[in-house]
Protein backbone atom coordinates (compact mmCIF):
# COMPACT_ATOMS: atom_id res chain seq x y z
CA UNK A 1 0.00 0.00 0.00
CA UNK A 2 1.19 3.35 -0.73
CA UNK A 3 1.69 6.29 2.19
CA UNK A 4 -1.82 8.27 1.89
CA UNK A 5 -2.69 11.13 4.82
CA UNK A 6 -5.40 10.12 6.61
CA UNK A 7 -8.53 12.98 8.12
CA UNK A 8 -11.62 13.12 9.65
CA UNK A 9 -14.39 15.14 8.99
CA UNK A 10 -16.39 15.82 11.62
CA UNK A 11 -18.50 18.29 9.47
CA UNK A 12 -20.04 18.17 5.80
CA UNK A 13 -18.03 21.39 5.25
CA UNK A 14 -14.50 19.62 6.60
CA UNK A 15 -15.43 16.93 3.92
CA UNK A 16 -16.40 19.46 1.31
CA UNK A 17 -13.19 21.11 2.16
CA UNK A 18 -11.06 18.53 1.98
CA UNK A 19 -12.78 16.60 -1.10
CA UNK A 20 -12.35 19.81 -3.41
CA UNK A 21 -8.74 19.42 -2.74
CA UNK A 22 -8.47 16.53 -3.94
CA UNK A 23 -9.06 14.38 -1.24
CA UNK A 24 -10.88 10.46 -1.69
CA UNK A 25 -14.19 10.17 0.40
CA UNK A 26 -14.38 7.07 2.76
CA UNK A 27 -17.06 5.65 4.74
CA UNK A 28 -17.02 1.32 4.71
CA UNK A 29 -13.89 1.08 3.08
CA UNK A 30 -15.17 -2.20 1.88
CA UNK A 31 -13.64 -1.58 -1.75
CA UNK A 32 -11.74 1.30 -1.59
CA UNK A 33 -9.60 -0.48 1.03
CA UNK A 34 -8.81 -3.69 -1.16
CA UNK A 35 -8.14 -1.42 -4.21
CA UNK A 36 -5.49 0.30 -2.29
CA UNK A 37 -3.87 -2.88 -0.86
CA UNK A 38 -3.48 -3.91 -4.72
CA UNK A 39 -2.58 -0.55 -5.25
CA UNK A 40 -5.37 -0.29 -7.69
CA UNK A 41 -6.21 2.77 -6.11
CA UNK A 42 -3.29 5.59 -5.33
CA UNK A 43 -5.41 8.86 -2.83
CA UNK A 44 -3.07 10.65 -1.84
CA UNK A 45 -6.01 11.91 1.09
CA UNK A 46 -8.43 9.85 2.17
CA UNK A 47 -11.34 11.67 3.69
CA UNK A 48 -13.27 9.47 6.14
CA UNK A 49 -16.65 10.85 6.51
CA UNK A 50 -18.80 8.05 8.33
CA UNK A 51 -19.07 10.53 11.09
CA UNK A 52 -21.47 12.90 9.02
CA UNK A 53 -24.87 13.03 10.14
CA UNK A 54 -26.32 10.71 6.95
CA UNK A 55 -27.31 7.96 8.19
CA UNK A 56 -31.26 8.58 8.42
CA UNK A 57 -33.95 6.53 6.47
CA UNK A 58 -36.91 8.50 6.45
CA UNK A 59 -40.50 8.58 4.58
CA UNK A 60 -40.78 11.57 2.31
CA UNK A 61 -43.85 13.97 2.00
CA UNK A 62 -44.95 12.44 -1.03
CA UNK A 63 -44.84 8.65 0.56
CA UNK A 64 -41.66 7.47 -1.46
CA UNK A 65 -38.18 6.27 0.72
CA UNK A 66 -35.12 9.08 1.32
CA UNK A 67 -32.10 6.52 2.42
CA UNK A 68 -29.23 8.45 3.63
CA UNK A 69 -25.89 7.93 1.94
CA UNK A 70 -24.72 6.01 5.24
CA UNK A 71 -27.32 4.16 6.02
CA UNK A 72 -25.68 0.69 5.83
CA UNK A 73 -26.58 -2.18 3.66
CA UNK A 74 -28.25 -4.21 6.64
CA UNK A 75 -29.93 -1.34 8.36
CA UNK A 76 -31.52 -0.66 4.84
CA UNK A 77 -32.47 -4.35 3.65
CA UNK A 78 -33.84 -4.99 7.57
CA UNK A 79 -35.82 -1.28 7.42
CA UNK A 80 -39.68 -2.17 7.91
CA UNK A 81 -39.94 0.56 5.59
CA UNK A 82 -37.98 -1.22 2.81
CA UNK A 83 -39.54 -4.15 3.14
CA UNK A 84 -42.92 -3.15 3.20
CA UNK A 85 -42.61 -0.06 0.18
CA UNK A 86 -39.73 -1.75 -1.09
CA UNK A 87 -39.11 -5.34 -1.31
CA UNK A 88 -37.08 -5.23 -3.93
CA UNK A 89 -34.55 -3.35 -2.51
CA UNK A 90 -34.39 -5.28 0.34
CA UNK A 91 -34.13 -8.51 -1.34
CA UNK A 92 -31.35 -6.73 -3.65
CA UNK A 93 -29.39 -5.84 -0.97
CA UNK A 94 -29.53 -9.11 1.40
CA UNK A 95 -28.38 -10.73 -2.06
CA UNK A 96 -25.19 -8.70 -2.30
CA UNK A 97 -21.90 -9.78 -1.10
CA UNK A 98 -21.44 -11.40 3.01
CA UNK A 99 -23.28 -9.99 5.97
CA UNK A 100 -20.12 -8.88 7.38
CA UNK A 101 -19.41 -6.73 4.45
CA UNK A 102 -23.59 -5.46 4.17
CA UNK A 103 -23.02 -4.33 8.22
CA UNK A 104 -19.54 -2.00 6.98
CA UNK A 105 -21.06 -0.74 3.71
CA UNK A 106 -23.41 2.13 2.95
CA UNK A 107 -25.64 2.87 0.27
CA UNK A 108 -23.57 5.89 -0.98
CA UNK A 109 -20.59 3.30 -1.12
CA UNK A 110 -22.39 0.78 -3.12
CA UNK A 111 -23.08 3.27 -5.64
CA UNK A 112 -19.22 4.27 -5.87
CA UNK A 113 -17.99 0.49 -5.86
CA UNK A 114 -15.72 -0.25 -9.13
CA UNK A 115 -15.73 -2.89 -11.32
CA UNK A 116 -15.03 -6.49 -10.25
CA UNK A 117 -13.29 -7.20 -14.01
CA UNK A 118 -10.14 -9.31 -12.57
CA UNK A 119 -8.57 -7.45 -14.97
CA UNK A 120 -9.15 -4.10 -13.29
CA UNK A 121 -7.40 -5.55 -10.47
CA UNK A 122 -4.33 -6.86 -12.39
CA UNK A 123 -2.15 -3.85 -12.02
CA UNK A 124 -0.09 -5.50 -14.95
CA UNK A 125 -3.12 -6.16 -17.76
CA UNK A 126 -4.25 -3.24 -19.54
CA UNK A 127 -7.38 -1.59 -18.87
CA UNK A 128 -8.56 1.57 -19.79
CA UNK A 129 -10.38 2.24 -16.81
CA UNK A 130 -7.78 1.85 -14.10
CA UNK A 131 -5.08 3.64 -16.88
CA UNK A 132 -7.03 5.25 -19.52
CA UNK A 133 -5.69 4.62 -23.39
CA UNK A 134 -3.91 1.82 -22.11
CA UNK A 135 -6.36 -1.05 -23.63
CA UNK A 136 -8.86 -3.67 -22.80
CA UNK A 137 -7.33 -7.20 -21.85
CA UNK A 138 -11.11 -8.37 -21.57
CA UNK A 139 -12.00 -7.73 -24.69
CA UNK A 140 -9.91 -10.55 -26.09
CA UNK A 141 -9.38 -11.99 -22.72
CA UNK A 142 -11.44 -14.05 -20.34
CA UNK A 143 -14.80 -11.99 -20.84
CA UNK A 144 -17.37 -14.62 -19.38
CA UNK A 145 -19.22 -12.55 -16.55
CA UNK A 146 -18.51 -9.41 -18.60
CA UNK A 147 -21.53 -6.62 -20.26
CA UNK A 148 -23.46 -7.63 -23.32
CA UNK A 149 -24.94 -3.72 -23.20
CA UNK A 150 -23.69 -0.73 -23.09
CA UNK A 151 -20.38 -1.81 -24.10
CA UNK A 152 -17.44 0.23 -25.89
CA UNK A 153 -14.42 -0.26 -27.93
CA UNK A 154 -12.62 0.72 -24.29
CA UNK A 155 -14.75 -1.17 -22.03
CA UNK A 156 -16.89 -3.82 -21.86
CA UNK A 157 -17.07 -4.10 -17.61
CA UNK A 158 -20.25 -4.82 -16.09
CA UNK A 159 -21.47 -2.65 -12.76
CA UNK A 160 -20.99 -4.94 -9.91
CA UNK A 161 -23.99 -3.65 -7.66
CA UNK A 162 -27.58 -5.29 -6.93
CA UNK A 163 -29.52 -2.44 -5.09
CA UNK A 164 -28.46 -0.05 -7.89
CA UNK A 165 -30.15 -2.52 -10.09
CA UNK A 166 -33.53 -2.08 -8.09
CA UNK A 167 -32.52 2.03 -7.81
CA UNK A 168 -33.15 1.85 -11.96
CA UNK A 169 -35.80 -0.10 -11.96
CA UNK A 170 -37.76 2.32 -9.60
CA UNK A 171 -36.11 5.76 -11.46
CA UNK A 172 -34.81 6.69 -7.91
CA UNK A 173 -33.09 10.30 -7.22
CA UNK A 174 -29.67 10.76 -5.96
CA UNK A 175 -28.71 13.46 -4.08
CA UNK A 176 -25.46 15.36 -4.11
CA UNK A 177 -23.85 18.12 -1.94
CA UNK A 178 -20.77 19.52 -3.52
CA UNK A 179 -18.95 23.31 -3.15
CA UNK A 180 -21.29 24.62 -5.34
CA UNK A 181 -24.22 23.78 -3.21
CA UNK A 182 -27.06 20.70 -3.48
CA UNK A 183 -28.05 19.36 -6.81
CA UNK A 184 -30.36 16.20 -7.63
CA UNK A 185 -29.82 14.13 -10.50
CA UNK A 186 -32.04 11.08 -11.81
CA UNK A 187 -30.47 7.39 -11.37
CA UNK A 188 -30.20 6.96 -14.91
CA UNK A 189 -27.85 10.15 -15.07
CA UNK A 190 -25.78 9.16 -12.30
CA UNK A 191 -23.89 6.26 -13.14
CA UNK A 192 -21.93 6.30 -16.63
CA UNK A 193 -21.79 4.00 -19.56
CA UNK A 194 -17.94 3.61 -20.37
CA UNK A 195 -18.05 5.78 -24.19
CA UNK A 196 -14.18 6.46 -24.81
CA UNK A 197 -14.34 7.33 -20.43
CA UNK A 198 -14.25 4.26 -18.60
CA UNK A 199 -12.39 5.66 -15.93
CA UNK A 200 -15.37 8.15 -15.63
CA UNK A 201 -17.98 6.02 -13.81
CA UNK A 202 -20.38 8.79 -11.87
CA UNK A 203 -21.57 12.01 -13.06
CA UNK A 204 -19.98 13.73 -9.90
CA UNK A 205 -18.39 17.18 -9.64
CA UNK A 206 -15.45 17.54 -8.13
CA UNK A 207 -15.59 17.24 -4.60
CA UNK A 208 -19.30 16.37 -4.54
CA UNK A 209 -20.57 13.76 -2.18
CA UNK A 210 -23.72 12.09 -2.29
CA UNK A 211 -25.94 12.54 0.60
CA UNK A 212 -28.85 10.19 -0.40
CA UNK A 213 -30.90 8.59 -2.25
CA UNK A 214 -34.70 8.92 -3.00
CA UNK A 215 -37.30 6.28 -4.07
CA UNK A 216 -40.48 7.89 -5.89
CA UNK A 217 -43.79 7.57 -4.81
CA UNK A 218 -45.70 4.70 -6.52
CA UNK A 219 -49.43 3.74 -7.16
CA UNK A 220 -50.21 0.90 -4.30
CA UNK A 221 -50.47 -1.71 -4.20
CA UNK A 222 -47.26 -2.48 -5.91
CA UNK A 223 -45.62 -5.83 -6.19
CA UNK A 224 -42.08 -5.85 -6.24
CA UNK A 225 -39.25 -8.52 -6.40
CA UNK A 226 -35.57 -9.17 -7.03
CA UNK A 227 -33.81 -12.15 -8.89
CA UNK A 228 -29.99 -13.38 -9.14
CA UNK A 229 -28.30 -15.76 -10.86
CA UNK A 230 -24.88 -16.45 -10.22
CA UNK A 231 -22.67 -19.34 -9.99
CA UNK A 232 -22.82 -20.04 -6.64
CA UNK A 233 -25.46 -19.28 -3.65
CA UNK A 234 -23.44 -17.22 -1.95
CA UNK A 235 -21.23 -14.38 -1.62
CA UNK A 236 -20.93 -13.59 -5.73
CA UNK A 237 -21.67 -11.89 -8.03
CA UNK A 238 -24.58 -11.66 -10.66
CA UNK A 239 -24.49 -13.23 -14.12
CA UNK A 240 -28.00 -11.76 -15.08
CA UNK A 241 -30.38 -10.70 -12.34
CA UNK A 242 -34.10 -8.85 -12.57
CA UNK A 243 -35.53 -5.87 -10.26
CA UNK A 244 -39.58 -5.94 -11.30
CA UNK A 245 -42.13 -3.56 -9.59
CA UNK A 246 -45.38 -3.83 -11.35
CA UNK A 247 -48.91 -1.83 -9.95
CA UNK A 248 -51.89 -3.99 -11.46
CA UNK A 249 -55.72 -2.22 -11.02
CA UNK A 250 -58.53 -3.83 -12.70
CA UNK A 251 -57.03 -6.82 -13.59
CA UNK A 252 -54.10 -4.69 -16.08
CA UNK A 253 -51.00 -3.76 -15.96
CA UNK A 254 -50.85 -0.25 -14.84
CA UNK A 255 -47.16 0.70 -14.02
CA UNK A 256 -44.36 -1.63 -14.85
CA UNK A 257 -40.88 -0.47 -14.07
CA UNK A 258 -38.39 -3.58 -14.58
CA UNK A 259 -34.09 -3.20 -14.86
CA UNK A 260 -31.65 -5.65 -15.37
CA UNK A 261 -27.82 -6.48 -13.60
CA UNK A 262 -25.16 -8.36 -14.48
CA UNK A 263 -25.70 -8.01 -17.96
CA UNK A 264 -24.64 -3.70 -18.91
CA UNK A 265 -22.02 -1.48 -18.31
CA UNK A 266 -24.28 0.18 -15.88
CA UNK A 267 -27.48 -1.40 -14.23
CA UNK A 268 -29.87 -1.83 -17.07
CA UNK A 269 -33.21 -0.39 -17.60
CA UNK A 270 -35.86 -2.25 -19.72
CA UNK A 271 -37.80 0.49 -21.42
CA UNK A 272 -39.11 -2.40 -24.29
CA UNK A 273 -40.22 -4.88 -21.51
CA UNK A 274 -42.28 -2.18 -19.77
CA UNK A 275 -43.59 -0.79 -22.70
CA UNK A 276 -44.41 -5.03 -23.96
CA UNK A 277 -46.16 -4.95 -19.96
CA UNK A 278 -48.35 -2.01 -19.99
CA UNK A 279 -52.12 -1.82 -20.22
CA UNK A 280 -52.34 -5.72 -20.80
CA UNK A 281 -53.63 -8.22 -18.54
CA UNK A 282 -51.19 -10.62 -16.39
CA UNK A 283 -50.48 -13.55 -17.95
CA UNK A 284 -47.62 -16.58 -18.36
CA UNK A 285 -47.49 -15.55 -22.15
CA UNK A 286 -47.16 -12.15 -21.90
CA UNK A 287 -44.59 -12.73 -19.17
CA UNK A 288 -42.45 -14.69 -22.28
CA UNK A 289 -43.51 -12.06 -24.65
CA UNK A 290 -42.28 -9.26 -22.86
CA UNK A 291 -38.73 -10.63 -21.46
CA UNK A 292 -38.08 -11.70 -25.47
CA UNK A 293 -37.31 -7.82 -25.51
CA UNK A 294 -35.25 -7.99 -22.37
CA UNK A 295 -31.93 -8.43 -24.42
CA UNK A 296 -32.48 -5.77 -27.79
CA UNK A 297 -29.19 -4.22 -28.58
CA UNK A 298 -27.23 -6.94 -26.93
CA UNK A 299 -23.70 -7.37 -28.32
CA UNK A 300 -21.86 -10.40 -26.75
CA UNK A 301 -17.93 -10.92 -26.70
CA UNK A 302 -16.31 -14.20 -27.22
CA UNK A 303 -17.40 -16.20 -23.90
CA UNK A 304 -20.63 -14.77 -22.55
CA UNK A 305 -23.27 -15.58 -25.41
CA UNK A 306 -25.31 -17.33 -22.64
CA UNK A 307 -26.39 -14.06 -21.12
CA UNK A 308 -28.80 -13.43 -24.27
CA UNK A 309 -31.26 -16.11 -23.52
CA UNK A 310 -30.37 -16.35 -19.24
CA UNK A 311 -30.96 -12.61 -19.34
CA UNK A 312 -34.47 -13.45 -21.30
CA UNK A 313 -35.11 -16.25 -18.81
CA UNK A 314 -34.22 -14.23 -15.44
CA UNK A 315 -36.48 -11.29 -16.99
CA UNK A 316 -39.33 -14.00 -17.40
CA UNK A 317 -39.25 -15.60 -14.28
CA UNK A 318 -39.08 -12.80 -12.26
CA UNK A 319 -42.07 -11.30 -13.77
CA UNK A 320 -43.52 -14.63 -13.34
CA UNK A 321 -42.87 -14.38 -9.41
CA UNK A 322 -43.84 -11.05 -9.11
CA UNK A 323 -47.10 -10.81 -11.61
CA UNK A 324 -47.87 -14.32 -11.01
CA UNK A 325 -48.32 -17.50 -12.81
CA UNK A 326 -51.31 -17.35 -14.49
FE1 LIG B 1 -10.47 -2.52 -17.89
FE2 LIG B 1 -13.01 -2.31 -18.63
FE3 LIG B 1 -11.36 -3.68 -20.12
FE4 LIG B 1 -12.01 -4.63 -17.70
S1 LIG B 1 -13.39 -4.37 -19.42
S2 LIG B 1 -9.96 -4.56 -18.64
S3 LIG B 1 -12.30 -2.72 -16.58
S4 LIG B 1 -11.21 -1.49 -19.71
Amino acid sequence: MYPFTYIQANTTREALTSGRSGGRYIAGGTTLVDLMRETVERPETLVDISGLPLRELTVTKGGGLRIGALVTMSDAASHPKVRSLFPVVSEALELSASAQLRNMATIGGNLMQRTRCTYFRDVTADCNKREPKSGCAAREGVNRTHAILGTSESCVATHPSDVAVAFAALEAQVHLLGPEGERTVPFADFLLRPGSTPHREQALKRGELITAVELPRLPRPLESGYLKVRDRQSYEFALTSAAVALHVSGGVIREAKVAAGGVGTVPWKLPAVERALLGKRPSNRLWAEAAAAAAEGARPLKHNRFKVELLQRTVERQLRTVGGSQ
